[in-house]
């Protein structure tokens, strides 16, 4: 490690800290801080953070987690929305000068130019205990947006993870899946349970690592349309393509249409959207973009 020795990240310490600046916890913005220096050492090892990274944390809480990256990488960027914890992490990071804290909610932070701006537009590497009630916009945010990313090493809920890494045929594939999928290669590194936690949360926990493609296994020649369809067919999970498409206004794609290309892919007429895989989806909206195209939908 570079910088100073973390000394948060148990319980003892950070209990002394929220006593210090009587902080109360806000149950609105999901704060469960982490106690547990293994955790901590378990992510910082895979997030695989070297001395020549820029790191962004999101919801950096009392500073815990940002000890141990500031330590490890060249510069962090923490981003936290609550105005309470500020004062708190200036203390706790008073010892490390690579570290800028930014009071903001991250869903409303230009990420792209903070990259640009901090790191020359090179990818960056995202590491954090999210706040469970916002994991999704945050991740997606990341995504279509296209932040340059390298990795995306973070704590979510286990049953946010289980869904992330599902395959078609199971009952945890869905939308989430897929744009995660078709974004960055998801593994899952540690389950972590609610003891390791301040105050406990009411579910179990897992750090997934996201991987993110530098060209998309699959390329979709509109990506907004394939999220629509992917949308689409898991809102109906129950419902045919051809009925869950035919549905969705402003979608534009018909019946007729649906069956038209699924035939063309060599699909049965009456599959279920939550029996294609990734690379189906791909190819079912490239070829929608065709048609739609050259043959004017009614
Ligand atoms: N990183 C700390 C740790 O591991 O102990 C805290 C993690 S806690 C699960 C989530 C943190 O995200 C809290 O500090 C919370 O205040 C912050 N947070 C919640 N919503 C946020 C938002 N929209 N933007 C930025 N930070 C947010």
């Amino acid at each position: 490690m570079a910088g100073p020795t973390p000394t948060l990240g148990n319980p003892r310490n950070t209990i002394e800290i929220l006593n210090r600046y009587r902080f109360v916890f806000q149950k609105k913005y999901g704060q469960n801080f982490l106690i547990d220096t293994h955790v901590l050492d378990k992510i910082i090892k895979a997030a695989d953070i070297t001395d020549r990274d820029y790191v962004v944390e999101i919801g950096p809480g009392i500073g815990t987690m940002t000890q141990y990256l500031a330590a490890a990488a060249a510069k962090v960027t923490a981003i936290e929305i609550d105005r309470a914890l500020i004062p708190i992490l200036h203390d706790t990071l008073r010892e490390y000068e690579n570290v800028d804290i930014i009071n903001e909610d991250v869903l409303k932070v230009d990420l792209k130019r903070l990259a640009d701006e901090k790191n020359d537009g090179r990818p960056v590497k995202v590491v954090a205990n999210l706040p469970y009630y916002i994991t999704t916009p945050i991740i997606m945010g990341l995504f279509e947006k296209h932040v340059p990313v390298s990795s995306v090493t973070v704590m979510v809920q286990k049953e946010v993870a289980d869904r992330m890494q599902a395959g078609p045929g199971t009952k945890d594939y869905g939308a989430l899946s897929l744009a995660v999928q078709y974004y960055a290669l998801p593994y899952v590194v540690a389950n972590v349970p609610p003891n390791c936690f301040m105050p406990r949360p009411g579910v179990g926990s897992a750090v997934i690592r996201l991987d993110v493609h530098e060209q998309p296994p699959v390329q979709a020649e509109d990506e907004a349309l394939l999220f629509a369809v992917i949308r689409a067919s898991f809102n109906q999970r129950r419902k045919t393509l051809q009925n869950g498409l035919s549905h969705v206004p402003g979608l534009g794609i018909s019946k007729e249409l649906t069956v038209r290309i699924l035939e063309e892919m060599g699909l049965s007429a009456s599959v279920r959207g939550e029996a294609l895989t990734l690379k189906q989806f791909v190819d079912f909206t490239n070829l929608a973009v065709r048609y739609l195209k050259t043959v004017p939908e009614s």
